[in-house]
């Protein structure tokens, strides 16, 4: 269970209000998509879930975990619950689509038999196998964004942030890359994500919170896109 408990983040001493008085929760295994216009707070929100800054006044909590009382030695700890998925895919360019993930992998400690095993199996989920020890410029937009998805489960993530993933993507990969966002939130994994794309809202009919202004002005649970 995520909780945020009338979360604010001021910028610039109060002078930018980036989020206001925020709460809602989202339940394990839940499809929250965020929507809202540039600016509306959506990437400060998933700033303040990953721990990345912290707000101005309330608390956001992880289960029992007070995010923001987590000593900064255990935050890379808490930050292994997440997988983060980006607009502009964040690959390694001279690391193959194998190595970007087996990288993630490295980080965390984990032993090349685990490696070996894991990252076949996370190339698999996003249908990527034949592109394994392709580098990143020779892979399309989409691919290149199953690749991301890929790392960002393959350590067993609870929790799957994506801020804007099709936002570069023409509509046959932003098609594929929801249905295997849809594939990874079935197989248990609860997934936020932000995104301008109506399509993608109504193709999910999963819930959907609008924020405007740094506020939560809906809270819809087989939501639609109404800004
Ligand atoms: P969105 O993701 O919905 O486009 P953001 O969360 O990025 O919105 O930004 C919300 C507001 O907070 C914007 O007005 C933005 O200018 C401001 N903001 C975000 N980050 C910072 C920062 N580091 N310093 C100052 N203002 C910021």
């Amino acid at each position: 269970m995520i909780y945020f408990d009338k979360v604010s983040k001021h910028y610039n001493n109060r002078n930018s209000i980036a989020i206001e008085d925020v709460t809602f929760q989202v339940a394990p295994r839940e499809f929250v998509s965020i929507v809202g216009h540039s600016g509306a707070g959506k990437t400060t929100l998933l700033k303040m879930l990953i721990a990345e800054d912290r707000p101005t006044a309330g608390q956001v909590f992880f289960e029992s975990l007070d995010v923001h009382q987590i000593p900064r030695t255990k935050l890379p700890k808490y930050r292994r619950k997440i997988g983060t998925v980006f607009q502009d895919f964040k690959l390694l360019s001279h690391k193959t689509a194998f190595e970007n993930i087996a990288f993630a992998m490295e980080a965390n400690g984990r032993s090349d038999e685990e490696i070996e095993e894991n990252v076949p199996q996370a190339l698999a989920l996003v249908d990527l196998e034949p592109k394994a020890w392709n580098f990143p410029w020779e892979l399309s937009g989409g691919e290149k964004q199953r690749v991301a998805i890929a790392r960002a489960i393959v350590n067993q993530p609870d929790i799957i942030i994506a801020d804007e993933p099709t936002g570069n993507l023409d509509p046959i990969a932003t098609y594929e890359v929801v249905q295997i966002l849809k594939k990874i939130n079935d197989l248990g994994t609860t997934v936020i994500m932000t995104t301008h794309n109506k399509g993608v809202i109504d193709e999910l009919g999963r819930r959907v919170i609008t924020m405007d202004e740094g506020r939560i002005v809906r809270d819809d649970v087989e939501g639609t896109y109404s800004l």
